[in-house]
């Protein structure tokens, strides 16, 4: 019974949970569709990435151009089609001025004299780049390969850019784009405006979706949505700019604004507003982001969703400044307007035609530092730059303030800077509105430069307590090094100071800020690889480095830093990132979406010269390190392959394990005896002194005291180690495992050297350090790190090897420990199971690979906590929601109904291995080295019959049920594709390019799932003849008949276990793809099911349950 309660506790613990109900819909239209809440989002369509072995390290990459998976020219076809057109073949911005294109689909003449020289002309032009189809405004992320030139002969090469634009003007274009990119498994980009500084909005070989020309912009004089808020608002599609929306503002009557950003064409419902957005009105409304009251976006699953404070709100909060493209695709958000009122407007310039002592200049801008908690907490905003020589802040912001006042604020700071002796140049001018301010002090900005970007945000005491060595960084950013200089854009602003609580996903650092400041520096358009290198190497290690160190903000601006510092996760979000990642894994499981140091992107990398986008995959992740790589050259790690590695340590800790099971009888027994003769006359007969009834009652009952304790104490161990797991990452969680059993048995050494009832008190309570590591919890761990690290096909069969070594490890750790003990006394089986123990826990640390905890964690609430967090997983017993293909929603039991089945095999047969000992003792005078035969005899099958019949037989199986079931599909297969596929531009109805000479390859597509009912088939035979043999040994008439029924019945019975596992993985699998992590292990442990009615029924039952959600099997 106890066991049977261990499997289930344990099944729950490793099955994600639902993550909250999920409001979407079949049309874009709220008013016309249909809505449904469901669960979680179907992405069962989503193709496999392609593996890859890159430098070692094993990954599933996005396919790419000459892939065999990259689509054919007829997907391509058929998408154009679908999106009316609007797929453009992607030519960089250059092309025009270079003879030849050479893209991944061929080669194409460019030139084009007229259109170069516009090219030539406009390329630092920021408009002119926003409007281009996927160019970017900072152009380093492109990797250059295709500027504008003099030279027609200059080679023009895709560089990062996309290969395909879907240029949408409609809902349904992004929803297509979305679907083929899932479909497909090709990378996704979602590019708005092209100003992102990190080149988020462009990639090597991707499908770009461009929103710049959801241009709508719609006014709503009362806001009638969900929440508080009742006021004036406007609904912006994706692609609005900040200074279109900001005139239209100023044209209505009476005119309003928006907080938008600085810069005149930054979009406002892009990676903006996902990163927060900050602007001329942040210290006085907060960030965009805090003002927005809904967005209508589309979901990586392709679903239209409505996010706002009813629907959705979890993720209203994360696309409020929660990262870009990482949720969803924004289609328009509605935020708050305020109306226009009249500012005063100051600037403040000095440069080299004022001072040439860099001193005098350092002082002023110093002075101007040491002010800046003065402006921002009397409201103001302000926009400086520092290069070399030049201060120029342009300019102070006084929204709703006069010249008189503004200058008021700002008269301590002049007259400090007069007193100081440095001169400056200032003016200062009223403004009717906020909008004649904006048009008339903020500048353009340039476009086509070539640049690294990092940042850092300054909070009060930054400033009032280290402005000297605030300024001391900022010399560094601009002279980081003898041959380099840089430069720095500072805003002075602090949301805190009108929103102090923000209602986004920001990083709550920011409600204390006072200026964040960007830092920058120039590369070279033809930088070698070294070169760039070293100039990042610059960026992260010292000039971000320096202002980080000035500081204790510990923040800086997802939009606006360097992204490869390290805890990027914490400097952007700080506490919030747990849950951002944990919504990512909801709305974006498989990384449909992708943009670098964005929550949830840790298992991502670009290989291969920043080409190829690719997950790591887990198996091979472990990279020794230090010490472990002396031990476990990571050339012996990629050679005995992972399975050989898991399976070894399956056997090692179980052996571990078993070396004290049969001595811990006997050292109660002589412990036992011991308590006796201490109240006892000596005994002075022939015989073993120890041979009395007595001390067999009393050795029973502590025997019996210790099983209970196991049992419950391995119960808690169960939830306590898939916790870990999550926690801490399989692999320290399964040294955890393994390291606190030696503490176990180290103190069970003192118990024997003790004797007596002190010893036996010693025994019994070091049970209860099975709480933390025992011998139930480091199985659990193991299979976790095998559903992990093995890939799908294989992964019923090393669960039944594991399990076969488990047993291998069981049978010679029994009977070695006994023999160790008859022979070298009762304290020698613990001293060696110590040493194994240690020996274990280190060959796990080198052997096994690293699996990150957070992509375990997967599927858990992500505001769940404490012990909600530790129960949550036994949610997921209560029924599951799923949303069937036909857009029907129905209620899932499969899982249920699998649990329920082995509970009651459990049930009926948990105590048959211990029944029969009992039963041969009795009837056929079995002794104890007899039972220990018949244990071992019963490990050893189930070894050898898991290792090496078990995965034969699901091979075997699932060839023959895939055969079987192909037979039965054939009549329905899709009609034969026209042999021949487009193979040139003409044929693609796309404007621009070629297709690739070779004819791109269907990718063969292999369904991880495919063949695996076949599992659950094998799982009620095995039910059925298991029920058969143990019925026949009530008819043993004779010792041996013990000893053969107990191979075969042992052996068959093994079946149940490793494929009732494999299929409850996998209907978990499918209910959310991607959510592997905690794979179902214990409706297996212990599942000697022999009670054939009611299993039968339940496993037919849950077969049913699948067979009848066609999309979970197909
Ligand atoms: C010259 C310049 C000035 C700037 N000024 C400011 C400023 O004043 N204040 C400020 O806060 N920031 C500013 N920024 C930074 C700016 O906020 C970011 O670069 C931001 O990412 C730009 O968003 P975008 O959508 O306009 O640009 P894009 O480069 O097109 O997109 C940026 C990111 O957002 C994603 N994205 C774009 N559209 C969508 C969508 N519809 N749905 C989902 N994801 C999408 C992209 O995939 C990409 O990851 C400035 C940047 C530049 C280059």
């Amino acid at each position: 019974m106890a066991s049977s309660l261990l499997g289930l506790a344990c099944a729950a613990c490793l099955v994600p949970t639902a993550l909250g109900q999920i409001f979407v819909r079949d049309e874009p239209d709220a008013a016309v569709a249909t809505s449904v809440t469901v669960d979680s989002l179907d992405f069962s369509d989503a193709a496999d990435t392609l593996n890859t072995t890159f430098q070692g390290i094993k990954f599933g990459c996005k396919c790419y151009p000459g892939d065999p998976c990259w689509p054919s020219p007829a997907k391509w076809n058929a998408l154009n089609a679908t999106v009316d057109g609007q797929l453009l073949v992607n030519i960089p911005p250059g092309a025009p001025c270079h003879n030849n294109f050479t893209g991944p689909l061929g080669t194409i003449n460019t030139y084009d004299a007229a259109k170069c020289a516009e090219v030539t002309q406009n390329f630092t032009s920021e408009s002119w780049t926003v409007s281009q189809p996927a160019a970017e405004l900072w152009t380093y992320a492109t990797n250059e390969t295709c500027r504008p030139t003099q030279n027609p002969a200059d080679s023009c090469t895709l560089g990062y850019y996309g290969v395909y634009v879907i240029m949408a003007t409609k809902p349904q274009h992004v929803k297509a784009g979305i679907d083929f990119a899932r479909r497909n498994n090709v990378r996704l980009i979602v590019r708005n405006t092209g100003h992102d500084f990190l080149g988020r909005s462009t990639g090597y070989g991707a499908l770009i979706i461009n929103t710049h020309s959801f241009q709508q912009v719609t006014w709503i004089d009362s806001y009638s949505g969900p929440g508080s808020y009742k006021g004036s608002a406007v609904t912006l599609g994706a692609g609005v700019e900040g200074r279109p929306i900001l005139t239209a503002g100023h044209a209505r009557n009476p005119p309003v604004v928006v907080v938008t950003g600085e810069c005149p064409t930054v979009g406002i419902a892009g990676g903006f507003i996902q990163g927060g957005g900050h602007g001329p009105w942040t210290t006085l409304k907060g960030f965009s982001a805090d003002n927005v009251l809904a967005f209508e976006a589309i979901t990586a699953s392709g679903h239209y969703v409505t996010a706002n404070e009813a629907q959705n709100p979890d993720l209203f909060w994360a696309l409020k400044g929660g990262g870009p493209a990482s949720f969803a695709v924004i289609l328009s958000v509605t935020m708050k307007t305020f109306p226009d009122v009249r500012s005063a407007g100051a600037t403040l310039y000095i440069n080299s035609t004022l001072t040439t002592d860099p001193d005098v200049w350092w002082n002023g801008t110093a002075i101007f530092h040491k002010w800046s908690n003065h402006f921002v907490d009397n409201g103001l905003y302000v926009y400086w730059e520092l290069s070399p020589m030049t201060f120029r802040a342009r300019p102070f912001v006084g929204i709703g303030k006069t010249s008189a006042e503004l200058r008021r604020v700002m008269q301590p700071f002049l007259d400090e800077l007069a007193a100081k002796g440095v001169p400056f140049e200032f003016a200062i001018k009223d403004f009717p509105t906020f909008y004649d301010l904006y048009i008339d002090l903020f500048e353009d900005e340039a476009a086509g430069g070539s640049a690294l970007t990092g940042g850092w945000m300054f909070n009060h005491e930054d400033v009032a307590t280290n402005n000297d060595g605030i300024v001391d960084a900022f010399k560094t950013v601009l002279s980081p090094r003898a041959d380099l200089f840089g430069f720095m854009i500072g805003h002075l602003f602090n949301p805190g100071y009108g929103a102090p609580r923000g209602s986004s996903a920001t990083h709550p650092a920011w409600r204390n800020a006072t200026d964040f400041v960007i830092a920058s520096i120039s590369v070279p358009t033809n930088a070698t690889r070294a070169q760039k290198a070293d100039l990042q190497s610059v960026m992260t290690n010292t000039m971000e480095s320096a202002l980080r160190k000035a500081s204790t903000s510990g923040c800086t601006y997802v939009n606006e830093a360097d992204p490869y510092q390290r805890d990027w996760q914490s400097h952007f979000w700080g506490e919030q990132y747990p849950a951002l990642r944990a919504l990512r894994r909801k709305w974006d499981p498989l990384g449909v979406f992708y943009a670098t140091s964005t929550p949830g992107t840790e298992e991502w990398e670009v290989i291969e010269d920043g080409t190829r986008l690719c997950r790591k995959l887990h198996a091979s992740s472990s990279r020794a390190d230090g010490w472990v790589s002396w031990l476990w050259p990571s050339a012996l790690a990629l050679k005995v392959h992972v399975e050989k590695r898991i399976l070894f340590a399956g056997f090692l800790i179980t052996l571990s394990f078993s070396f004290t099971q049969v001595p811990i009888f006997y050292a109660f027994h002589l412990m036992e005896c011991d308590i006796f003769y201490s109240n006892h006359p000596p005994y002075d007969g022939p015989g073993d002194r120890c041979s009395r009834n007595e001390i067999a009652a009393g050795t029973a009952t502590q025997y019996a005291i210790l099983g209970m304790t196991t049992t419950f104490c391995g119960t808690i161990n169960l939830f306590v180690a898939g916790w870990m797991a999550k926690k801490i990452g399989p692999r320290a969680a399964l040294m955890v495992q393994t390291f606190v059993p030696a503490i176990r048995v180290a103190t069970q050494i003192l118990g024997v050297m003790a004797g007596g009832q002190a010893g036996i008190v010693i025994f019994q309570y070091t049970q209860l350090i099975t709480v933390i590591g025992g011998p139930v919890g480091y199985i659990l761990v193991a299979n976790i790190i095998a559903g992990e690290a093995v890939e799908p096909l294989r992964r019923t069969a090393v669960f039944g090897m594991l399990q076969g070594c488990i047993m291998l490890g069981q049978g010679i750790g029994y009977l070695s420990g006994g023999m160790i003990g008859d022979t070298w006394g009762i304290r020698r089986p613990f001293e060696v199971a110590f040493c194994s123990f240690l020996i274990a826990t280190l060959y796990v640390r080198i052997a096994m690979p690293y699996i990150a905890a957070e992509s375990l964690s997967r599927g858990s609430k992500p505001n769940s906590k404490g012990l909600a967090e530790f129960f949550a997983p036994l949610r997921i017993l209560a029924p599951q929601k799923v949303l069937l293909a036909s857009g029907a929603v129905r209620n899932h039991y499969g899982v249920l109904f699998l649990c329920a089945g082995v509970f009651l095999g459990v049930l009926a047969t948990g105590y048959a291995p211990l029944l029969i000992q009992m039963y041969a003792t009795a009837v056929f005078e079995f002794r104890q080295g007899d039972n220990g035969w018949l244990m071992s005899e019963f490990a050893f099958m189930r070894a050898a019959f898991l290792i090496f019949l078990f995965p034969r037989i699901i091979s075997r199986g699932r060839k023959w049920h895939m055969a079987r079931s192909t037979e039965q599909r054939a009549p329905e297969a899709e009609p034969r594709r026209s042999s021949r596929l487009a193979t040139n531009p003409e044929e693609l109805e796309a404007p621009m390019g070629s297709l690739a000479e070779e004819e791109p390859v269907e990718s063969a597509e292999v369904k991880e799932d495919e063949g695996t009912a076949f599992d659950l088939r094998f799982l009620m035979l095995s039910l059925a003849v298991d029920g058969a043999l143990t019925m026949c040994a009530a008819f043993a008439t004779k010792g041996w008949h013990i000893y053969v029924g107990n191979c075969l019945f042992l052996a068959l019975r093994v079946g149940f276990s490793a494929s009732s596992q494999r299929r409850h993985d996998r209907d978990v699998l499918k209910l959310e793809k991607g959510r592997r992590a905690e794979r179902p292990d214990a409706c297996r442990k212990h599942s000697e099911a022999c009670n054939p009615g009611l299993v039968w029924f339940c496993v037919l039952r849950a077969r049913r349950d699948w067979q009848a959600t066609p999309y979970l099997l197909c």
